[in-house]
C-alpha cells in the first residue's frame, strides 16, 4: 500500500482530452474550423433571453432544468419526465459511466469513436474495449464480437465524430437486439439535427421501447451554444432517475436554461443552419475531390480530410500550411488518423478560403 495521497490507479491512464486549437499567429484574423462549431451562431432570441438572464444571475437555478425539459418534450414530442439535462452531453456521458460501471466492468466504443467514452469509461473505473470499424463506419458485427460477460455499456456516435459516418436505423435496432438485456446502449446524437438521409434516426423509438437505451443530444453543435455547456438525455424513467441521483443539483446554470428554451423553440434557424450545412458540406466535399483529396462521405457537419502519410502532402504539412494562412483544422492523432484532418463546415466564405488555401498548399507541394 503507498503511503502517498493518490487516485483510482485508472485515473492515471487517462489522457486528458485536448480540445481543437482556438488561435493561430499573432495578430491573425483566424478562421477556427477546429470545434465543429456552427458558423452561424446561436438564434439571435437565444442570445437576447442570455443577456436579460442578467439581472437573475444572483439566484439558484431550477434544479430540474423544467422550463427546458418542456421545451424539449414539445419540440421532440416526448414526455419531460423522461428527460435530464446536463452542463454539456459530455457531463451525461460521464454521469452513465459512472451510475454503471463498477470497478472491472467493461465498456465498448468504436475504433475511431468520440475520445470523451474512453475518459468517461476510465474515470470511473471501468475497462474500455474497442470495436474495430469498417471503412470507417461502426460495425455491428464488431461490436458484437467484442461482447463479454463483463460488458456493460455500448457507447455509440451517430453520426461519429470525427468520421461523419452513421450507423443506418436498422443497424442500430439489429444491435440492440442482439445486446443482451444487461448491457446499455448509449447513442450520442450529438450530430443528429444535421442529417438529412431518410434511413437515420437519433434513436427516439427505440429509447421510447427500451429500458436500456440512452439518447443524448447537445446545445453545442446546431444550435450554436456550446461555451453555455448544454446537453440533455432522454431514457428510460428508471434511468433517469438514477442520473438525477448523481447530477449535480443545479447542473445548469439560469442562462443556460434561458437560452436554450428560446433555442430550441426557434425552428426558422434551425432550419437557415440545416440548410447551410446541407449545401456546403456538398460543396466542401465535391471541392475537396475535385483538388484530389479523399473525403469521407459526411452525413455532419466537418468532413474527415485523408492526406499522403509523409512528406510535402501529408497531414501534418497541411496543417501547418494552413496554420500559417489563419485557418484552424483539427489534428486526427488522438484519434489513431494520424493522416487526416478534420474541418468544420465554416461560412462560405471560410469555405472558400479553406479550398482556395489547400489548392495552393497542393500545387506548392508538386510543383
Ligand atoms: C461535440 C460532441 C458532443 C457534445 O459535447 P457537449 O458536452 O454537449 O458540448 C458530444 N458527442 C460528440 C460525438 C461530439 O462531437
Amino acid at each position: 500500500m503507498s503511503s502517498r495521497f493518490t487516485p483510482r490507479p485508472s485515473i492515471l491512464d487517462i489522457s486528458p482530452y485536448v480540445p481543437g486549437k482556438s488561435s493561430a499567429g499573432p495578430g491573425q484574423n483566424v478562421i477556427k474550423l477546429s470545434s465543429n462549431e456552427t458558423p452561424l451562431g446561436a438564434s439571435p432570441k437565444a442570445i437576447e433571453a442570455f443577456l436579460h438572464a442578467g439581472d437573475q444571475l444572483y439566484r439558484y437555478p431550477d434544479g430540474g432544468a423544467g422550463a427546458l425539459r418542456t421545451a424539449i418534450a414539445q419540440v421532440h414530442g416526448l414526455n419531460r419526465d423522461h428527460l435530464v439535462c446536463g452542463a454539456g452531453s459530455d457531463e451525461l456521458l460521464n454521469l452513465i459511466a459512472q451510475a454503471y460501471l463498477s470497478a472491472g466492468d467493461e465498456a465498448i466504443y468504436t475504433e475511431h469513436g468520440f475520445l470523451v467514452y474512453k475518459i468517461a469509461i476510465l474515470a470511473a473505473g471501468g475497462i474500455p474495449v474497442v470495436a474495430p470499424e469498417v471503412d470507417l463506419t461502426a460495425n455491428v458485427d464488431a461490436i458484437l464480437s467484442q461482447v463479454s460477460d463483463k460488458t456493460k455499456l455500448v457507447f455509440i456516435a451517430n453520426p461519429n465524430n470525427p468520421t461523419g459516418t452513421y450507423l443506418p436505423m436498422g443497424e442500430v435496432r439489429r444491435l440492440r437486439d442482439e445486446l443482451p438485456d444487461k448491457v446499455g446502449l448509449v447513442l450520442d446524437g450529438a450530430y443528429a439535427e444535421y442529417v438529412t438521409r431518410r434511413d437515420y434516426e437519433a434513436g427516439v423509438e427505440l429509447v421510447a421501447a427500451s429500458d436500456n437505451v440512452i439518447m443524448t443530444r447537445t446545445f453545442s453543435k446546431i444550435y450554436g451554444l456550446a461555451s453555455l455547456r448544454i446537453g440533455w438525455a432522454f431514457a428510460c424513467p428508471a434511468i433517469i432517475d438514477v442520473l438525477n441521483r448523481i447530477r449535480g443539483p443545479f447542473n445548469l446554470s439560469g442562462p443556460a436554461i434561458e437560452a436554450g428554451v428560446r433555442a430550441i423553440e426557434d425552428e426558422a434557424h434551425l432550419n437557415r443552419c440545416v440548410a447551410h450545412n446541407e449545401e456546403w458540406l456538398l460543396w466542401m466535399s465535391q471541392n475537396l475531390e475535385e483538388i484530389g483529396f479523399e473525403v469521407t462521405p459526411s452525413v455532419a457537419n466537418f468532413v474527415l480530410v485523408h492526406f499522403e502519410h509523409e512528406g510535402a502532402l501529408s497531414a501534418s504539412a497541411a496543417d501547418g500550411f494552413l496554420l500559417n494562412e489563419g485557418i484552424i483544422v483539427r489534428r486526427m492523432e488522438a484519434y489513431g488518423l494520424p493522416h487526416a484532418l478534420r474541418i468544420t463546415i465554416g461560412t462560405g466564405e471560410q469555405n472558400k478560403a479553406v479550398i482556395a488555401a489547400l489548392k495552393r498548399f497542393k500545387e506548392g507541394a508538386v510543383s
